[in-house]
């Protein structure tokens, strides 16, 4: 009369081989981040400050303060 599943004992034996089967693989590594130059932004909003620009083109570079493109200096 038993009817007991070969599963049902072997997770019931083996709980860690189950929850390392679940555990999600590495994660990749990432893509190396975007370069960043530091140019001073003379918008009112960014006040002159510089700031880490990044890349919008040839030559040319965003301000993550206010949107501004301009060309490298
Ligand atoms: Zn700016």
């Amino acid at each position: 009369m038993r009817d007991i599943r070969l599963s049902t004992v072997l997770r019931a034996v083996f709980p860690r081989h189950r929850r390392s089967a679940l555990q999600p693989a590495a994660p990749a590594p990432s893509a190396p981040p975007a370069p960043r130059r530091w140019i001073a932004c003379h918008t009112p909003r960014c006040g002159h400050l510089e700031t880490p620009h990044s890349p919008a083109g040839p030559g040319m570079w965003e301000c993550p303060g206010c949107g501004r493109v301009q060309a490298e200096a």
